[in-house]
C-alpha cells in the first residue's frame, strides 16, 4: 500500500491494554456499548475521579532532561484529547486515533499526507464543505480530483489514473442518502495500492464499520453523532495501521489541527450515550420516513431504511442500522418548503446534524449552497429537498409538529 513520506521521528503514548479503573481487561475483549463507557478513561491517581479530568494545560514540566510523564506540549498531546483518541479507536477498531480541531480538520490533515500530484477519486454528492475543500482549496495547490458517481463501480474505475492514491468514500451521503460499497470501492483501491478513506460520520461506529469491510482510513466529524449535543465542533482520523496512525498525529502536530481538552471531554461525555442515542435517531428516523412517504405533499422521500430505497439491499449489507438521516422533496418547490419549514415549532431550522434536537433545512440554499447549481443538479440536489435530522423526542411529538406545519 501507499505509503508516505519517509516516516517521521515521532513519538506517540502506547494505548494501554489494561489499566481499566484498574480493572485487568483490555479494549479489544469489550463490546461496543462497554467501550463507549470505558474505553479509554483514564485513571485519576491523585483523586480517583471516575471521569477523565480535562487536562486545561499548554504545558507539562519535565521531571529530568528527556523525561515526561507522556506529554510535553498540548499540541503534541494531551491526556484528556489521548482519553477520547484511545475510544475511538476503539470504537472503530483502528490502531489509532487522533482527534482535531474540526472535521475539516481532519480532512485536511489525512491529505495533507499525500505527495505532490496525487490524484483522488470521490463521490459528487459528498458533504458540501468537503466538496469546497477539494475543489477551491486543494485542487488549487498538489492535489487533483474526481468527482463521480460512486454507486457505479465502472465509473470509479473509468477515473482512475496512474497518479491516483486514495478514494473519498462518504456513505451516506448528504443529503440525497446514496450508498457507496465500501467493500467493492476499497478493493478497486486495494488492487491499486491507494487508500481507502471513508468519512463515516452519517453513521457513527454503531451503525457502520469501515475498516471490517476494508478501509485505511475512517473520518469523522465528532460535531454530529459522536458528541451528538450540538455544543462543540470537533473531528477525528482513526487509522487501521500503527504506522499510518502515527503519520496522522505528527501531521497534526505539524499542523496544529488538534482538538482542544474541554472539546474532547465533551466528545468523550457525548460517547457514553452513543449507543442509546443512534438506536432512538434510528426508530424515530424510520416513523418519520414512513409518514412522510405516505403524505399526499410529498414527491419523494431518501431514507436507507425504507425497502423501495434503490440500494435498501446494500443497506442492510453495509450496515447495522438506517441511521437518524432523512431527506424528502417536497411538491411546490422550495417556496412550499420554506413555508412548511417557518411553521414548524420543535424543528430547528438549522444546518449540521446529530444532535439530540431535531433540525430541518434547505440544502439547495444552505449546507449545499457551497457547490454550484451545476454540481448541486448533477448530484440529484433539487430545490424541492428538504434534509432532515430526526432527534431524540418523542417521535409522536415530531409527527404532530409536521402535522401543523403541512396543514393537514
Ligand atoms: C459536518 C460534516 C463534515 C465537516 O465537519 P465539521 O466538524 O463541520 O468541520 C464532514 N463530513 C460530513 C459528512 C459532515 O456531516
Amino acid at each position: 500500500m501507499f505509503a508516505p513520506g519517509a516516516g517521521f521521528d515521532y513519538h506517540c503514548i502506547p494505548y494501554r491494554d489494561t489499566d481499566l479503573l484498574g480493572a485487568d481487561m483490555s479494549h479489544r475483549d469489550m463490546n461496543q456499548a462497554t467501550s463507549c463507557v470505558h474505553a479509554g478513561v483514564r485513571k485519576d491517581n491523585t483523586f480517583n475521579a471516575v471521569i477523565t479530568p480535562i487536562y486545561a494545560t499548554s504545558t507539562f514540566a519535565f521531571e529530568a532532561p528527556g523525561k515526561t510523564k507522556g506529554h510535553d506540549y498540548s499540541r503534541t498531546s494531551n491526556p484528556t484529547r489521548s482519553a477520547l483518541e484511545e475510544c475511538l479507536a476503539a470504537l472503530e477498531g483502528g490502531a489509532r486515533a487522533t482527534a482535531t480541531s474540526t472535521g475539516m480538520a481532519a480532512e485536511a490533515t489525512i491529505l495533507h499526507l499525500l505527495p505532490p500530484g496525487s490524484h483522488v477519486i470521490t463521490g459528487n454528492d459528498i458533504y458540501g464543505g468537503t466538496y469546497r475543500l477539494f475543489s477551491q482549496i486543494l485542487s488549487q495547490r498538489a492535489l487533483s480530483f474526481s468527482f463521480v458517481n460512486m454507486r457505479d463501480l465502472d465509473e470509479v474505475r473509468a477515473a482512475w489514473t496512474p497518479e491516483t492514491r486514495a478514494v473519498w468514500i462518504e456513505t451516506p451521503s448528504n443529503p440525497l442518502l446514496n450508498l457507496v460499497d465500501i467493500a467493492a470501492v476499497s478493493q478497486i483501491a486495494k488492487e491499486h495500492g491507494a487508500w481507502s478513506i471513508v468519512d463515516n460520520t452519517f453513521l457513527s461506529p454503531i451503525f457502520q464499520q469501515p475498516f471490517a469491510l476494508g478501509a485505511d482510513v475512517v473520518v469523522h466529524s465528532t460535531t454530529k453523532y459522536l458528541n451528538g449535543h450540538s455544543d462543540i465542533v470537533g473531528g477525528a482520523v482513526i487509522s487501521k495501521s500503527e504506522e499510518l496512525g502515527v503519520e496522522v498525529a505528527a501531521m497534526v502536530n505539524n499542523l496544529g489541527t488538534c482538538c482542544s481538552p474541554f472539546d474532547a471531554w465533551l466528545v468523550l461525555r457525548g460517547i457514553k450515550t452513543l449507543p442509546l442515542r443512534m438506536k432512538q435517531h434510528e426508530a424515530n428516523a424510520m416513523r418519520l420516513a414512513e409518514y412522510l412517504d405516505a403524505h399526499p405533499e410529498v414527491e419523494r422521500v431518501y431514507y436507507p431504511g425504507l425497502p423501495h430505497h434503490p440500494q435498501h439491499e446494500l443497506a442492510r449489507r453495509q450496515m447495522s442500522g438506517f441511521g437518524g438521516m432523512l431527506s424528502f422533496d417536497i411538491k411546490g418547490g422550495a417556496p412550499r418548503a420554506f413555508e412548511v419549514i417557518e411553521k414548524l415549532k420543535l424543528f430547528a431550522f438549522a444546518e449540521s446534524l446529530g444532535g439530540v434536537e431535531s433540525l430541518i433545512e434547505h440544502p439547495d440554499t444552505m449546507s449545499h449552497a457551497s457547490m454550484t447549481e451545476e454540481a448541486r443538479r448533477a448530484g440529484g440536489i433539487s430545490p424541492s429537498n428538504v434534509r432532515i435530522s430526526v432527534g431524540i423526542e418523542d417521535v409522536e411529538d415530531l409527527v404532530k409538529d409536521l402535522e401543523q406545519a403541512f396543514g393537514s
